[in-house]
């Protein structure tokens, strides 16, 4: 691997993974680690610095004020409710909440390249490094990019890792194409009338309309003709009346999570469930109303940016893994590759490593300097950072 990434910026973004390990925020209330990561990209100086991007996100701008391409790298900001078994001296003092997904990693990437930056300022267009809010409920991404003042650094390209574990450390792993699945969460009520549990024919139970909804939308994936690649649907949470003997029940919820590798499947699987559920009420007499929650596009990697990451790939020396299926997990990343050309890659975490959103697990510092080369390797390809400087 070549010398970019000195010991000295390792020893600083460690220091700051650890510092963001011990004290991480929810989704959505990433105060103090957004104030941490500003402090650490005001040193190094860079063209903009952005606050309050979809909420806590924060973007440094490093601008060549020549012509060029906008490219922006994106690293997340927030933790998990998770209590953190780990018995480092840097653990989580945030009861019940922990980096484990490893999104303090990320950030220390870059930041490590922001500390590249701050001697060797991109010679064409600019370089945005986003921190954003949010990844874990599906919410960020969208948000930063309705934010007015996101449109002032529109990019031309847009670029993410994930640490995998699973996937031995330091070995990328990238795919053309679709590489993480969309989902989406979909909250079904029924509402139909209680009645005393010694006279049901006085009410109407939904309970037969449930039951015979869980098993339809769980035959709906396995309907081949409708999907033109994966689909699966999970049902995650049932419930149905009141803990009241006495009590006939007059409602009911189901909730499932709905997954595919394509956008257009995603379409075709949520209106076949939907068409289902107002069907089934029809047909029962039961009142339906269904929500949708926790959006995430699929993220598909565009053939060009996915070239520009296995250069990066051969630049800094990796080892490199071309995945042939993409990953069943979502990233709220794909709502960035729906908007502008990009690519998500991953970063092998250790085949033994926990796994992600484990309450054992903590991302492995011994992974950083792969990070910040792809991610500096991938800006250099497109911004040409000045060498010379
Ligand atoms: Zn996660
Ligand atoms: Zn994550």
């Amino acid at each position: 691997m070549n010398d970019i990434v000195t010991r000295e910026i390792l020893d600083k973004v460690t220091g700051l993974r650890r510092s963001l390990h011990q004290y991480p925020e929810l989704s959505g209330q990433e105060r103090m680690t957004a104030e941490k990561i500003k402090d650490f990209l005001q040193a190094q100086r860079p063209d903009q610095l952005i606050e309050g991007l979809g909420g806590h996100g924060i973007a440094a701008v490093f601008d060549s004020g020549n012509k060029g391409p906008t490219v922006l790298l994106r690293a997340d900001l927030d933790a998990l409710p998770i209590d953190e078994v780990n018995n480092t001296p840097y653990r989580s003092r945030h009861q019940g909440v922990s980096h484990a997904c490893g999104h303090d990693g990320h950030m220390a990437i870059l930041a490590g390249l922001s500390m590249i930056l701050r001697d060797r300022k991109p010679g064409a267009g600019r370089l945005v490094l986003l921190f954003q809010p949010e990844e874990e409920n599906g919410q960020g991404a969208a948000k930063v990019i309705d934010d007015k003042q996101y449109k002032g650094i529109w990019p031309d390209y847009a670029f993410a890792l994930h640490n995998l574990p699973g996937f031995e450390k330091n070995t990328v792993v990238i795919k053309e194409g679709p590489f993480a699945a969309a989902s989406k969460g979909m909250i079904v009520r029924m509402q139909g009338k209680s009645s005393h549990a010694a006279h049901p024919e006085q009410g109407l139970s939904p309970v037969h309309m449930m039951t015979e909804l869980i098993k339809g939308l769980m035959r709906l994936p396995g309907e081949n003709r409708l999907f033109k690649d994966f689909a699966l649907l999970t049902i995650i949470h049932a419930s149905l009346g009141n803990i009241a003997f006495g009590t006939n029940p007059g409602k009911a919820m189901v909730m499932a999570t709905l997954r595919t590798f394509l956008n257009e499947d995603m379409q075709v699987l949520r209106q076949h469930a939907g068409e289902m559920v107002k069907l089934m009420g029809k047909k029962h007499k039961i009142q339906v109303n269904i929500n949708d929650t926790e959006d995430f596009p699929a993220t598909i990697n565009d053939p060009s940016a996915t070239a520009i990451v296995q250069d990066a790939i051969r630049k800094s020396k990796a080892r490199s893994i071309t995945i042939k299926e993409p990953f069943r997990w979502s990233e709220d990343f794909g709502h960035f590759t729906s908007a502008t050309k990009g690519a998500l890659f991953g970063i092998g975490s250790g085949k033994l490593h926990p796994s992600l959103h484990n309450h054992d697990y903590d991302f492995p510092d011994d992974i950083l300097k792969t990070g910040i080369s792809m991610m500096y390797h991938i800006a250099d390809q497109l911004v040409n950072t000045n060498k010379n400087v």
